[in-house]
Parts: structure tokens; sequence; C-alpha cells
């Protein structure tokens, strides 16, 4: 398809000539962002993906200004699968194991089912060359931004080159649910962009979006900005599950930062962290499971199970050579703190 390739041969100049086109993902601190609408022709398959609905009398050929792409993904052991909506092998085992009486089940039932995220094309005012680039948003930033695009007192306008700049804070030392802030920088304070040679990607047909599309088997293939080594060394530390920079040969690295709008990608069974018991002495241990509503997580201390909160815990990062991981008792106290 033509815009395939077109996404294709953008993201090859991605880096000089600043027509974008490549995949980004917030930083663990202030992200001063553009949002830019993208212009779409409806198409048959549109209605089949149900991006529309016939009933909004809406018709082939017709063209519109679209804003985001949800896409619904899973967070497999094997890496980030779109979810493909009908008949989905994950959904059912999500499901399965979310029905299950086993709260441990239940745990990886939550983990395991469906993430939407929301994809969207976006200029990061801190790395301008770049051009357009498509982030993918959590939905509680992404709400944030719709309400203001709603807002008539805010409107489309804040959207695009002419618009306002979104600053959103991501800080992964935070809980869950206050990891992200987003606000609209004051009209005086953003400067108008040049769009000419900025072109938004069709995000209804790039295919690292649609249904099925795993990241382990797909995006270094095409989707992948080609061998960026420049961004690589710039961020060194970028080793997270996000869409844009997965490389599936790295997963046997513990990932130091987090999952998108969800858990640190750490908080996973069997990795090491360490915690204060309250006593001043600091304990290592595995962590067992976690209750991501409750921010509570088991740590297995050589046998002990601690009860703990996300804040309480500090990841130890285990090197690469995994199997030499041991738990180091420092203690013994007895570890009530729990149930
Ligand atoms: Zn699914």
């Amino acid at each position: 398809m033509g815009l395939n390739m077109k996404r294709l041969d953008r993201s090859k100049q991605a880096v000089n000539s600043g027509s974008g086109g490549g995949f980004m993902r917030l930083q663990n601190k202030r992200n001063i962002l553009r949002i830019f609408t993208f212009p779409h022709k409806v198409t048959k398959n549109d209605f089949t993906r149900g991006f529309y609905s016939k009933t909004d009398k809406i018709k082939l050929g017709e063209e519109f200004d679209e804003l985001e792409r949800a896409v619904p993904r899973h967070f497999t052991d094997e890496g980030i699968v779109n979810c493909v909506v009908t008949d989905c092998d994950h959904c059912k085992t999500a499901a399965k194991l979310l029905g299950s009486s086993n709260k441990n089940d239940q745990k990886l039932g939550k983990r395991l089912k469906a993430n939407t995220a929301f994809y969207v094309n976006v200029m990061d005012l801190e790395n301008k060359d770049a051009g357009l680039q498509i982030c993918a948003l959590p939905p509680i930033v992404f709400n944030e931004i719709l309400t203001y695009v709603l807002d008539p007192e805010y409107g489309e306008g804040i959207l695009g080159g002419e618009g306002r700049d979104f600053l959103i804070d991501r800080d992964t030392s935070k809980p869950p649910a206050k990891m992200y802030n987003v606000k609209l920088r004051d009209e005086k304070r953003c400067k108008p962009i040049d769009e000419e040679g900025l072109e938004p990607a069709d995000l209804f047909e790039v295919p690292a979006l649609e249904p099925g599309w795993s990241v382990v088997d797909g995006l270094d293939e095409s989707e992948k900005p080609d061998k960026d080594e420049e961004l690589e060394d710039e961020e060194p530390e970028e080793k997270d599950e996000g869409l844009e920079d997965e490389e599936p040969e790295e997963k046997d690295e513990e990932p130091e930062d987090v999952l998108p709008w969800e858990l640190p990608a750490w908080c996973k069974a069997g990795n090491t962290v360490s915690f204060d018991d309250g006593d001043g002495n600091t304990l290592k241990g595995k962590l067992v499971e976690f209750d991501a509503g409750k921010d509570e997580f088991d740590v297995d201390v050589d046998g002990d199970v601690w009860s703990l909160k996300f804040e309480e815990l500090k990841h130890v990062p285990t090197g690469k050579k995994k199997s030499t991981k041991k738990v180091v008792k420092k203690a013994k106290k007895t570890p009530n703190r729990g149930k």
C-alpha cells in the first residue's frame, strides 16, 4: 500500500530530514509535545475494524481529520501483542485466569488482559529534528488531552502547528495512579511550528497498530526506525517494553523503566526487590505477586512472604546473569507485617 511504503521511506530518512514517521514514547520526566491530527479517507476496512459505524452516516471515500487510534494490547511473556479482539486467545486466557479462585491466577489475568493505548502523532519539542512521531499514550493521559480538546474554552485550536504545547509529566517513582500529570502551556508561551514538510502518519494504516501485530516478530522488521544508533546512544537506559524500541534479544535484561501506564516493568514475579523491614534493616526478596488495585506486593524473603506497598519497594537489578540470583538474608525477624 502506498502509505505504508511512504512511512517506511520516511523512517529511513527520519533522523536527517525531519520528516518523522518513527515511534517515540514518553520519557520519565516532563515531556513537551505538540499533538497533530491526521487526515484519513474512509475505507471499507475502517467499518470492519470498527473505526466508523454506518449509523454515523459516514460514507466511503469521505475524508476526516482524526486524532487518535486506540489499540488494545496484551503484555505477554513474549512481548506486546495487539489484541485481535474477536476470538483472541490472550483475552480468553486472561478471562480464565480472572475467573479463577486462585488469587495468583487472578493477578496474572489482570496483567494479561487487554490494555488500551491511544496512539497519536506528536512532535517532541525537545527533539524537533525527528519531525512528527507516533506516540502511545496511556488512557489517563489521552483522556486529559481529550478533555481539553472537547472543552469549548480550548477546542481543536490547541492541536497542530499553531496549537499549544502539552506538558506531560511522567514520574515512575510514583504509584501508577499518580504517575502522569498533563498540563497545557500558556498560549503566549507557545511558538508556532512550521508545518511545511510535516506529514502526520495515517494511524489507521500503520501496520504495527493492526490487530495481531506482535512487537516480537514484527517491529524490528519494518516499524522500527532502522538502526538508529544515535538514539540508542542518547538513551541507553531506555529498555522498557514500549512498542518503539522493543528489542527481542534484550528480553533477558532487567528492564529498568516502566510498562506504559501500568506498573514498572520490574514488577514481575521472580524479580528481586529490597525494602526496609521497619527496623532499619534492608531486606531483599523476590516478588511473588502484586495487586495493582491496592499497590500491594508479596515479596518472598527466603520462604517468608511479606506484603508491601509499591512505594516501599526498590528494584534490585540482578545484572545480566540471572542464574546467579540469590536472596540475601540480613535479618532474622518475623515478617508479620502482611496478613
Ligand atoms: Zn485480546
